[in-house]
Parts: structure tokens; sequence; C-alpha cells
């Protein structure tokens, strides 16, 4: 097949990129490199299977061609990172899911939504089963990601229920591993960036919020299943092992022996979930699919890679 991923350079995009590759497919890459950078996809250079159109999906994209499949990945991610770049976020889920939904159209393709377990915003559900239809403050300072991932949800389901448009909408719940942007504050890669520079652990609050952490490698295994299914209602995807901030400042700490870090606490940022773990039953039931990556393996994976990247 011949497949089209928006955010190609970011952390999930790039491997996805590689997964969808290494089963055989052609990639076309589609990045404007707001969050995500060269080095994530300098690996495919002189790959005949891959191509990259460095484009902003907020402007309608032309591509010569079948595109099989479209996998809207493209967002900035972060809570520093959305903040920086509110209007761009908005734009990129709305005017960029429409366009690419456009696009899939006129390929007679399919198409996949990256929605998010921010969805359920300050959910008062816990775990949170796709059916629960969230606690989301609509113009505090995660708005501009939330409220825009769930109109793009809803332009989905319009596409797929008037135009007959053929999607599959995920919701991501928190993901980490190599190729995360070590400065876009989102909490494993500062604590491992923080405890392999020495420097103190910035747990925000009391550090009792908790969260639930999926390697990378389990959910591009997810998406690609999800884009396979013949599901088209949201999907979530996660590691449904919750733990508090305090724990996996703790847990990071302990497989960095040697670090002179500690651990500091600073204000709670607004708006900040207090719970959030995933109900995984659908995943499990339509796909078959739940994390195999524990915890363990996968922050000493993430630590072995930001051991050598930090450094250049
Ligand atoms: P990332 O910032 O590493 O990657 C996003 C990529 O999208 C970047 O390369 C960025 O340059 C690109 N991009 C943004 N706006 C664009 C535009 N208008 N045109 C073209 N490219 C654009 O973030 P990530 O963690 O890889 O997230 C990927 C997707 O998954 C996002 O849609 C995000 O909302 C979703 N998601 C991720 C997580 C997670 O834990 N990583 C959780 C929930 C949802
Ligand atoms: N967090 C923290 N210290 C940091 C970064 C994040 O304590 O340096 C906390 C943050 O307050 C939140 C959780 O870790 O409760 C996860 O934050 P992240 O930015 O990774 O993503 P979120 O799940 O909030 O979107």
């Amino acid at each position: 097949m011949r497949v089209l991923i928006s955010g190609a350079a970011g952390f999930l995009g790039s491997h996805l990129t590689d997964l969808l590759l290494s089963q055989g497919h052609e990639v076309v890459g589609v990045d404007n490199f707001i969050t995500g950078k060269p080095d994530n996809i300098k690996h495919l250079e002189g790959n005949k299977a891959y191509a990259f159109i460095k484009h902003d999906v907020i402007v309608p994209l032309d591509v010569d061609g079948p595109v099989d499949r479209v996998y809207h990945m493209a967002s900035p991610a972060s809570p520093i990172g959305y903040v920086k770049h509110q209007v761009a976020t908005v734009k990129v889920n709305s005017q960029g899911t429409w366009n690419l939904l456009d696009l899939t159209l006129a390929k007679n393709g399919r198409f996949l939504m990256a929605s998010t377990s921010e969805c359920y915003g300050d959910p008062q559900v816990n775990p949170q089963p796709e059916s629960y239809w969230g606690n989301v403050n609509p113009i505090g300072l995660r708005s501009m990601y939330d409220e825009p991932k769930r109109f793009s949800e809803a332009c989905t389901m319009a596409y797929h229920r008037e135009l007959g448009a053929d999607t599959r909408i995920i919701r991501i719940f928190n993901t980490y591993g190599p190729r995360m942007d070590p400065h876009d504050g989102r909490v494993v890669i500062s604590f491992i960036r923080q405890a392999l520079n020495d420097e103190p652990l910035t747990v925000f609050g009391d550090g009792k919020q908790t969260r639930s952490l999926c390697y990378v490698s389990d959910l591009v295994r997810g998406i690609n299943g999800v884009m396979e299914s013949d599901f088209h209602e949201p999907i979530n995807l996660g590691n449904p092992e919750e733990l508090t901030i305090l724990d996996i400042a703790k847990e990071v700490l302990a497989l960095v022996p040697g670090s002179k870090s500690t651990i500091t606490h600073l204000p709670m940022p607004p708006d900040d979930p207090k719970v959030r773990k995933p109900d995984i039953t659908r995943a499990k039931q339509i796909l078959g699919w739940q994390p195999v990556v524990s915890r363990r393996e996968g922050l000493a994976k993430m630590i072995e890679f930001y051991r050598g990247a930090l450094k250049q």
C-alpha cells in the first residue's frame, strides 16, 4: 500500500513510518517541522520506499498517485508545545483534519485521526472508557488542543456518516520512547533529561496526580491495528498501568544509578488532569491488542537512547 503520514517527523509519526516500511509499504511523510525534527527521519534518507514532503497540512495538499491510507498524526502534542503554538494547534486539528479527509475521499483511501485522552479532560470517571464524554474546560490553557481534537473526531464522524468516508479514530494516552523532543516538557522525557544531566526532577504539585505510560512500539502497533480494523468509532490506545507522577520520578531515578539529581516540587499548571488511565477493553476485544513492554524495559531503552543523544 501507499501510506501518507502527517506529522511524520514527530515522535509517533517517525516510529509509525518505521513500522509501515518494515511491513513493505511505501510511505509518504508530510511535516512542517513546527515541533518535529529532521533528525527523526534522517535514517530514511535514500530509502526508495520513502518520500518526504515539507508541507503545512493547514493548506490543502496535492499528492500524485494513489494514497491508500492517511494517518493524521500532525499536531503539537505537549502542553508547552500547544500553548506556544495555540493557533497552529487549533488549525491543524480543524482545517488540517478536513483537508486530509478531503484528500482521503479524492483518493478513495482510508483515514485515521490521531485523537487523544485529552478528550476526556480532567476526568470524573477513572479509568476512562470510550463511552465517557469527558470534562473539558472549553477556554482553558489546554483548550486549544482538547477542543479541536474533539472537533476532529466530530468532523471525522460527519465525513464518515454523510460522505461515506472510510475512517478510524484513536484516542492516544501518554506514550514515551526515543525521539521525543528533550525540551517539549512532557513528563517522561523531562525526568530522563534531568536525571542524566544531574538536574532536579521537577514534579508539579504534590506529584499525586496519575498517568499511565505506554511504550512507543506498543502504541504504533496498536495504531496500525486500528487502521486495519473495521471499527469506525474511537478506540483508546494506551497502557492501563496507572501510577503517580512522583512514582514516575522515583522509577526514573532508580534507573539512572549515579545520578546526582533530587526531586523538587513546582506549582501545578492549571487544568492539569488529576487522574488518567485508559480502559482498553475495546482495543482488546476488537484488535486483540494490549501493551507488552513493561515500564522498566521501556524506560531503560529510552534512557539508553538519551544517554547518547543528549551528549550530541
Ligand atoms: P510530535 O510533536 O513529536 O509530532 C507531531 C508532528 O506533527 C511534528 O513533527 C510536527 O512538526 C508536525 N506538525 C504539527 N503541525 C503540523 C502541520 N500543520 N503540518 C504538518 N506537520 C505538522 O508529537 P507526537 O507525540 O508524535 O504526537 C503525534 C500525534 O499523536 C499528535 O496528533 C498528538 O496529538 C497525538 N497524541 C500523542 C500522544 C503522546 O503521548 N505522544 C498522546 C495523545 C495524542
Ligand atoms: N509533570 C511534572 N513535571 C514535569 C512535566 C510534567 O510533574 O516536568 C506532570 C504534569 O503536571 C502532569 C503529568 O506530569 O500531571 C503529565 O504531564 P505531560 O506534560 O507529560 O502530559 P499530560 O498528560 O499532562 O498531557
